[in-house]
């Protein structure tokens, strides 16, 4: 059997005999087989249509079948396919200047990477190194790699499998004001609550002694938590009051998805260290990154910088990214992520007053979580925190797929994060279909 010569039938038996798949028990997987894909949408191996409501993992921002990057991709390949790197070529110099012009106005040089698990891992490297200290901390509802170091970042149940964990890792409290112990007043004093809390944990941990506090700037996977007014300010504040690193980990949340290039320019603040990678290039080619600030970049003037990948900045990725950011441009697609999200955040809102099983909706330009619950009075969650016996999301999730609605679902929340490319008729097209699912939920599940 060849490549375009199987049957899609073939390609999932053989996928299933051969391919180990992240994140699960082999065994019952049936991997959908994707044919073709084009624009916001992809097409099965029976020909099945499917809106990408989740630009796959929330990296494809520029939808399928970009042909700018495709050429750019042909190109780089067919001039120079790879140099060691050590080297200095157009493609990166022009990327690295380009990220750090649209980056905040305090970064000065990247490091790139091949995706956002390793430039997590040098950032912590890059932390330790810039301040001599040792801790790292990060947020309980967080997801910030697979790899060891990342995946003792991340805080949710993915960083299980590399427990009992890398000593030095600390976590911390989200702001996830929906399910605060206590009932805030005002965003302001949810804030004044986090910080407070934080503060007080970052001196039991030893005032001279955290390097790093990473952060999603909005939290992802773990059901876009969005930080309440002041919050990040007040991160930057205990950061400077304490002489820690500021990580935002834009991984998910950088070029557009919030409708801003990084997620952190909603807060007006400027972290020391910004780590990226899916939409730079969506996907077409790996890539990811760590910018630093203009002071950590002078320390590296003359301290040596123990970071290192054969693949780091690799040619076709570093063109890839520019394409990328050309069609970011000349579509004006961050532009396009606020006015299609502010009416997604409409139709959000229509499905959480219409729906008993939708507890809170949470969105900010085209990144957006659905957080199903058992009672909206209580906010019992649908499934409970770390397990969901009955398989209740997965049925969910493969509801709206027999439906051409394709997304994942991560504990009680379904991610809708489609292209920036999306106009209004695809999206309230693909909503309906969520609505009609939710009105299943709503009938039987609860
Ligand atoms: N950080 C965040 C916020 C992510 O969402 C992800 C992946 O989903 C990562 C890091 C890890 O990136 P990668 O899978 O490219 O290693």
């Amino acid at each position: 059997m060849k490549v375009n010569e199987m049957k899609a039938s073939e390609i999932q038996d053989m996928s299933k005999a051969y391919n180990l798949h992240s994140w699960s028990v082999q065994g019952p997987l049936k991997p959908k087989v994707m044919a073709k894909a084009e624009g916001v949408c992809f097409w099965d191996g029976d020909g099945k249509k499917y809106f990408d409501m989740s630009s796959q993992l929330v990296n494809l921002n520029i939808g399928h079948g970009n042909q700018k990057v495709i050429e750019a991709i042909k190109d780089q390949a067919e001039k120079l396919a790879f140099a060691s790197p050590a080297f200095a070529l157009d493609v990166r110099s022009l990327l690295a200047k380009r990220i750090i012009d649209m980056a905040p106005s305090n970064m000065g040089k990247v490091f790139f990477t091949l995706g956002g698990a390793d430039a997590n891992e040098n950032a912590i490297k890059i932390a330790r190194l810039f301040t001599g200290r040792n801790k790292i901390m990060s947020r309980y509802r967080s997801y910030h790699g697979a790899t060891y170091g990342a995946a003792n970042l991340t805080g949710e149940p993915r960083k299980y499998a590399c427990e009992p964990g890398i000593p030095g890792f600390v976590k911390f409290f989200d702001p996830y004001v929906y399910r605060a112990p206590i009932d805030f007043e005002t965003e302001e004093a949810a804030t004044a609550y986090y910080i407070g809390q934080l503060r007080e944990q970052i001196i039991y941990e030893g005032r001279n002694s955290v390097a790093a506090i990473f952060m999603e700037s909005i939290t992802g996977s773990n059901g876009v938590i969005i930080p309440p007014k002041g919050y990040m300010k007040g991160v930057r504040d205990l950061c400077d009051e304490f002489g820690i690193m500021m990580v935002c980990d834009e991984v998910m949340t950088g070029w557009g998805r919030t409708g801003k290039c990084f997620g952190v320019n909603n807060f007006d603040v400027e972290p020391d260290i910004i780590t990226f990678a899916k939409g730079i290039t969506c996907g077409y080619v790996p890539l990811g990154g760590t910018i630093v600030s203009k002071a950590i970049a002078k320390h590296f003037d003359d301290h040596f910088l123990s970071c290192g990948l054969t693949y780091s900045a690799h040619p076709i990725g570093c063109a890839a990214g520019l394409a990328t950011l050309d069609v970011y441009e000349e579509g004006k697609l961050f532009d396009n992520a606020n006015a299609m999200g502010a009416i997604l955040g409409d139709l959000l809102e229509t499905l959480k007053s219409k729906h008993a099983c939708v507890g809170d909706v949470r969105y900010i330009g085209l990144f957006s979580a659905v957080e199903l619950v058992k009672d909206k009075a209580t906010k019992e969650a649908l499934v409970p925190y770390d397990g969901d016996p009955d398989k209740l999301m997965p049925k969910i999730n493969g509801m709206l797929s027999e439906r051409g609605f394709s997304t994942y679902t991560h504990e009680n929340c379904i991610i809708v994060a489609p292209p920036l490319i999306i106009n209004e008729a695809e999206l309230k097209e693909a909503m309906a279909i969520m609505d009609d699912v939710l009105t299943i939920v709503d009938e039987t599940m609860l």
